[in-house]
């Protein structure tokens, strides 16, 4: 059994990978200050004897004897990380510091929850992991973009100055059950949209790309990654290959729940990427053939299912 630490366990992924680890018969130390993520993400995991729940901002300092961490804690969507874009910046810069201090002095070893948006308007596609990127570092993105490419340059500098054992994920959009309804990412916003028979708001026309990836797919990929040899840091891309427009999702979606809403078109946010797809090939031979199974049709009904039973509720 090892003892695991997840910051931003009561998030959506979060909370997807508690329980993935706790069903693997390890104890799960689960951290979050509750910013976008809830109690109710995690409620069926609280009578668990090895799971524990711990209330903290991890711009603070933390500590705990734990074999494994994986620092999941910042906002996901636009809308929430740009409320705060001081607040957002400080909890991947500080949350690697105080995280990265404390796997160096518990030897534990650590996962970083990085992301496609390093590579920001991508120039190049589909994005391997040897591109450097293309992003702006004073537009509304920045405050998550910089936050995380700068917490990727934190793991690294760890690693080589402290032995600590680091591993990077940079992971592509991924949707399931247990977004929240109010969560402002395309998937659940479009399928509360649809099954609410309200209008669904495409940003732009809609001809920018993005690749979609269920949660379950990255759940794996991520505790594959972590099993890794001590050697392997990443960064190492986990995501679906499979792109699509946004209008292709948007109509998708109303197909599938049989909605009656419309689609509308609202002002594209400042610097949204135009198209993004994941070069996989290094995931597959560093992952023991990782991939994703579960293609888009599937994935977004098992989100509609759970959607409908939750504004049904
Ligand atoms: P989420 O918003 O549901 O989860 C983030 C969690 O972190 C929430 O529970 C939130 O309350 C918590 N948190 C935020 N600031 C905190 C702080 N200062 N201290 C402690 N906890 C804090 O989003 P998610 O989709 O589950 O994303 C989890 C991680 O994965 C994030 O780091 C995100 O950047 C990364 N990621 C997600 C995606 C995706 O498509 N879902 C893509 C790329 C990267
Ligand atoms: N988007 C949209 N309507 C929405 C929410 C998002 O058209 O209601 C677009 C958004 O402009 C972007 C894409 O969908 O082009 C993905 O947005 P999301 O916020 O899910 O993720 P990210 O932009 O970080 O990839």
């Amino acid at each position: 059994m090892k003892r695991i630490l997840i910051t931003g366990g009561a998030g959506f992924l979060g909370s997807h990978l508690s329980e993935r680890l706790l069903n693997e018969g390890n104890e799960v130390l689960c951290l979050d200050n509750y910013f976008t993520g809830s109690r109710q993400n995690i409620i069926h995991l609280l009578k668990h004897p090895y799971f524990e729940l711990i209330r903290h901002d991890v711009t603070a300092p933390y500590y705990a004897e734990v074999d494994e961490i994986y620092n999941l804690a910042c906002p996901a969507s636009p809308i929430h990380y740009q409320y705060n874009p001081i607040k957002t910046i400080k909890t991947s810069v500080m949350g690697a510091i105080n995280m990265l201090g404390l796997a160096k002095r518990i030897h534990a070893k650590i996962l970083q929850a990085s992301t496609s948006e390093v590579y920001g308007d991508p120039t190049i596609h589909p994005q391997p992991e040897s591109y450097w990127g293309n992003v702006n570092t004073v537009g509304a993105r920045s405050c998550y973009d910089e936050g995380k490419r700068c917490a990727e340059t934190l793991f690294m500098d760890y690693h080589h100055q402290n032995n600590v054992k680091i591993k990077i994920v940079r992971i592509f959009n991924t949707y399931g059950p247990r977004m929240h309804p109010n969560d402002g990412r395309v998937v659940s916003n479009f399928i509360v949209q649809a099954l609410q028979n309200q209008d669904i708001t495409i940003y732009g026309e809609g001809t920018q790309t993005r690749s979609f990836q269920y949660v379950d797919d990255l759940i794996e990929g991520m505790i594959r990654m972590m099993a890794t040899d001590d050697h392997e840091t990443g960064p190492v891309n986990l995501g679906n290959p499979g792109e699509f427009t946004i209008l292709e999702l948007a109509e998708k979606i109303v197909k599938m729940t049989a909605s009656g809403s419309k689609i509308i078109h609202l002002p594209l946010p400042e610097d949204d990427p135009v198209q993004r797809k994941p070069d996989i090939s290094r995931a597959r031979t560093v992952l023991d053939n990782w991939e994703p199974v579960l293609g888009l049709d599937e994935g977004l009904q098992k989100t509609i299912t759970y959607f409908e039973q939750l504004l049904n509720r």
